[in-house]
């Protein structure tokens, strides 16, 4: 299992992880420009020239000044770069007012720290979507049960990332944060702190389903709490477990409450037995300074050791991958005289890599080359613009290799930037299956890529999933433990993820494949 390095690491993150990043930014550039900084594809560089050159610093004034032109003049931003500015301020309308998931629990880790440390609080909880581990929110949700509603409030409203107070009082209060989430805070009475947190937890769906199950057995269920059909006085709940039990249910956990059929599964005593934290014995997916990452094969391997990790997969760029300085066949071999020189660590190295898929479904190496590692990362990184069928035969044809192990990040999406390239994914998951290819969950927090909804398709259909860290630092370790939520949504039980296997099966597995 995983050590306290880890659960150390999240608490830190989940204090101070933005906090931290946003002040280095600040550093660098004038704060109004940071608004620009949204724009997908407009890096730091390019918003000093373009505030130097012609003084813009909002994204109102951008889009006029890339609209007539006014930006030709500048070395650097031709036409395409112009388009492109264009199009990446339009997807940031069409994705105003969502969040990522990481970004929500960030901000949301404070506001809990505020309430949980009040001397009036009772018990507090984060609710809605970011409970329910969705992968974008659209605000952050929190119940809490406290002796004095206006104390807490207050307390809440002065919290020191809160912009602006859009209403306070004593049954809700609700604050908009300097990222523009939103957060609402219910204040409750303690007995019924659960039923009201479960009615904010949602979904709609599971809330609707269950509200049916319960006029079923002579109760009312709504956002007051759990009524007798003919009484008005509430039914008290200690927990949540205790409404599911009135209801006749095993417990939910909140990842799974989404309508898809986690009532029947608790109704038959059958939910899943969900992945946790203390199961994931090692980290795949990992690069180092070989190709495109920012510490040493060392450095990686020490600080997976330091995180209680068993094992560690290596899997840096192939060598079509230019521009993520891919590894040509010398520096693979010098790459595997150093992981052979760390063999007495203690935690198991694996030799791999993140082979790209060519054009036309062929790996990036020979044979030969490709018998060099432990394992095979396959992944699609470019061309993009395909259509469904040409690209799902292209994966495919790359899962067939008998040196594939894992396919990477499967559609390519970048949350709230761009979705997937065109793929069939079901097509992609039964080729899994049939093949034995170990389909990864990438936890990079931009990706969470196989969605979970493909991956619970993944899970029925019998391919085992991978929860690759995608680590190009020595901090992207820790996006592992905090992608679990996502695995959990897609109803996955340790056994069918991969790297909560011992080291010896992993092994044997990738033996399986290769030979
Ligand atoms: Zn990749
Ligand atoms: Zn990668």
């Amino acid at each position: 299992g995983v050590g306290k390095g880890v659960a150390e690491f999240i608490g830190q993150y989940i204090g101070h992880g933005s906090a931290e990043a946003y002040r280095t930014l600040t550093e660098t550039i004038p704060e109004p420009l940071l608004d620009l900084l949204r724009i997908p594809g407009l890096g730091t560089k390019k918003i000093k020239a373009i505030y130097d050159t012609l003084g813009i610093s909002s994204i109102p004034d951008l889009a006029a000044a890339c609209e007539d032109g006014r930006l030709d003049q500048m070395p650097g931003f031709g036409t395409k770069t112009q388009q492109n500015i264009l199009k990446g301020i339009e997807r940031l309308d069409h994705f105003a007012g969502q969040f990522r998931y990481d970004v929500a629990l960030t901000a949301a880790a404070p506001l809990l720290e505020i309430l949980q440390q009040h001397p009036a609080t009772q018990r507090v909880s984060v609710a809605g979507s970011l409970r329910r581990a969705k992968e974008i929110v659209k605000d952050i949700d929190i119940v809490i049960s406290c002796t004095d509603p206006t104390a807490v409030s207050a307390a809440f409203v002065d919290a020191p990332d809160v912009v602006d107070v859009i209403g306070q009082g004593d049954r809700k209060t609700s604050v908009q944060l300097a990222s523009g989430l939103q957060v609402d805070l219910r204040l409750v009475d303690d007995e019924h702190f659960a039923t009201i947190l479960h009615h904010f937890t949602g979904s709609k769906d599971h809330n609707v389903q269950l509200r049916t199950r319960a006029l079923a057995r002579g109760f009312r269920l709504n956002e007051y709490g759990l009524f007798p059909a003919d009484g008005e006085d509430p039914i008290v709940c200690a927990s949540e477990e205790g409404l599911f039990e009135v209801m006749e249910l095993d417990y939910i956990a909140p990842e799974m409450r989404e309508g898809l059929g986690e009532i029947d599964a608790a109704h038959d005593h059958c939910l899943p037995r969900l992945i946790q934290q203390r199961d994931l014995r090692g980290v795949l997916h990992v690069h180092t300074t070989d190709s495109d990452g920012t510490a040493d094969l060392s450095q990686m391997v020490a600080a997976a050791a330091d995180r209680g990790y068993e094992y560690i997969g290596i899997s840096d760029h192939s060598q079509s991958a230019g521009y993520v300085y891919g590894m040509k066949a010398e520096d693979i071999q010098r790459q595997h005289e150093q992981i052979d020189a760390l063999a007495d660590e203690k935690i198991h190295v694996f030799k791999g890599i993140e082979c790209d898929i060519l054009e036309e479904g062929q790996l990036d190496y020979d044979d030969d080359v490709l018998g060099l590692f432990d394992f095979v990362i396959c992944a699609v990184h470019k061309p993009l613009n395909m259509d469904e069928a040409t690209m799902t035969r292209r994966i495919i044809k790359a899962m067939e290799h008998p040196a594939t192990t894992i396919l990477a990040h499967p559609t390519g999406r970048r949350l709230l930037e761009r979705s997937g390239y065109p793929v069939d994914v079901d097509a992609i998951l039964e080729a899994a299956a049939e093949l034995g290819v170990v389909i990864e969950l990438n936890a990079q927090p931009r990706r969470l890529d196989l969605d979970w909804r493909s991956l619970r398709k993944a899970r029925d259909l019998g391919a085992l999933v991978s929860i690759g860290a995608n680590a190009h630092s020595v901090t992207d370790l820790d996006h592992l433990p905090r992608v679990l939520g996502i695995a959990r949504k897609a109803w996955l039980e340790a056994p069918q993820v991969l790297n909560t296997w011992e080291a010896t099966a992993c092994q044997e597995l990738f033996r399986r494949r290769t030979t």
